[in-house]
């Protein structure tokens, strides 16, 4: 039986990235990028307003106040996505929005809110003249060019996780098209003569299969594609017909729920050795203690134990970071705070993620196991807001103890 760290690591060494492909950015969520991204522009391009009002020179109001307020001519008028090449004098100003370039000669944005021009909106006619209330230093509400960033720098580093601001940040940069790993395609099935699929109807001693659903639910989170194979049935040749079924769907990664541990009906090993390796079985964890990994012609696969909890649990620590590492990611992303415990926590020498619910006290972040940690209770994982990671070797937790905490 392997240590988790040592399990996790074995893992991780054997898997390798997919291949790379060109996508329109639009689809891009949720890959990764394959190539460090240089900025091809500065942002902001040119100087911009950053508020509607009038751009002016600040020497020029610098002893205006509201008892003494500074009169300006209007010489023009700028709104976003036009550009002006007259420029701003001493003693005068134009309207500008927020958005719009800054005028040569001016270098401040004095806001309408801080003249006397009370009327604004859509159409209201340029004034030919208004009253500076306020004095600002130069640069006030305007954005100077490369302000955000400067051509040439490196914005995304190769690997990097495309979420909604990555996705955001090279529209800006006006790319249209990005290179990226491929999704990471994994094949999926359940196994067990029990399961049945919700909608159909529960024999004697049946129960409706669950594991596909989180596991499933939890891979597309990540940005992985997932086919779903039947329901196999407790035997050797159907868990074999049903391997060779998902290698002929050319995924990069099989998994497998349930008929991996000691049983008499476990035949998950046995029909991955027929074809294949057994890499690792047996992690000094729990939940999930039956965890296998291994390849079936070529394919890695992850063999995740039957109960609904140790599923979904070795699913977030042995299957979560191999698709991280697999789909391109160079640091394999997963939150963790610590908290303090509020009460004591029996322990053997055993790996334990118990399903808890952490919570502010003061300012301090507390967290208390959600009831029984029966593997087999979904609902207490529902109740749960994180994982706790209680370390092997250790006797018992005291209350007051400082502990890590895997935030769902
Ligand atoms: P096993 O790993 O095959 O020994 O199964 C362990 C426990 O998990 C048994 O109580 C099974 O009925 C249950 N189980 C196995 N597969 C599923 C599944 N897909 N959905 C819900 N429960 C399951
Ligand atoms: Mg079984």
């Amino acid at each position: 039986m392997k240590s988790f760290d040592k399990a996790r690591e074995k893992l991780l060494e054997s898997i390798t990235t997919v291949g790379l492909e060109t996508i329109d950015l639009a689809l891009a969520h949720n890959r990764v990028l394959a190539q460090d991204f240089l900025a091809p522009i500065a942002f902001p391009l040119f100087a911009t307003s950053s508020m509607d009002g009038f751009a002016l020179l600040s020497a020029d109001i610098e002893n205006a106040s509201e008892a003494n307020p500074t009169e300006l001519k209007i010489v023009g008028d700028i709104p976003a996505g036009t550009f002006t090449d007259q420029k701003v004098n001493s003693g005068s100003a134009m309207r500008i929005m927020t958005g719009a370039p800054l005028p040569a000669g001016a270098d401040t944005v004095l806001p309408v809110e801080l003249t006397d021009i009370h009327e604004r909106g859509p159409d209201f006619p340029l004034p030919s003249k208004i009253r500076a209330m306020r004095s600002l230093k130069p640069g006030k509400h305007v954005r100077p060019v490369g302000q955000d960033f400067q051509i040439g720098d490196r914005l995304l580093k190769k690997g990097s996780y495309l979420r909604a601001q990555e996705i955001a940040l090279l529209a800006m940069n006006g790319v249209e098209e990005v290179s990226v790993y491929k999704q990471v395609r994994i094949a999926m099935f359940s196994s067990g003569d029990e399961l049945q699929l919700p909608g159909d109807e529960l024999g004697q001693g049946q129960i409706y299969e669950s594991n596909s659903y989180s596991i499933s639910a939890l891979a597309k989170n990540l940005g992985a594609e997932i086919i779903q194979l039947p329901i196999a049935p407790d035997s050797l040749e159907a868990i074999i017909s049903i391997l060779d079924d998902a290698v002929h769907e050319n995924p990069n990664m099989i998994i497998s729920s349930a008929g991996v541990s000691v049983g008499s009906h476990d035949y998950v090993r046995d029909a991955i050795e027929s074809n294949g390796s057994l890499d690792l079985w047996r992690v000094n964890m729990r939940p999930g203690k039956p965890f296998a990994f291994g390849h079936y012609q070529g394919i890695p696969l992850l063999a995740l134990p039957g109960n609904p909890v140790s599923s979904f649990v070795s699913f977030n620590v042995f299957a979560n970071p191999a698709i991280q590492h697999m789909s391109g990611r160079t640091e394999i992303s997963r939150l963790k705070i610590w908290g303090i415990l509020s009460e004591d926590v029996k322990q053997n020498d055993r790996e334990s993620f118990l399903r808890a619910i952490y919570y502010r006290k003061g300012d301090q972040l507390y967290v208390r196991l959600t009831g029984h940690q029966g593997s087999g209770n979904l609902f207490s994982l529902v109740q749960a807001n994180c994982l706790v990671r209680i370390p092997a070797g250790k006797e018992a937790h005291k209350a007051g103890t400082k502990i890590e905490i895997w935030p769902f």
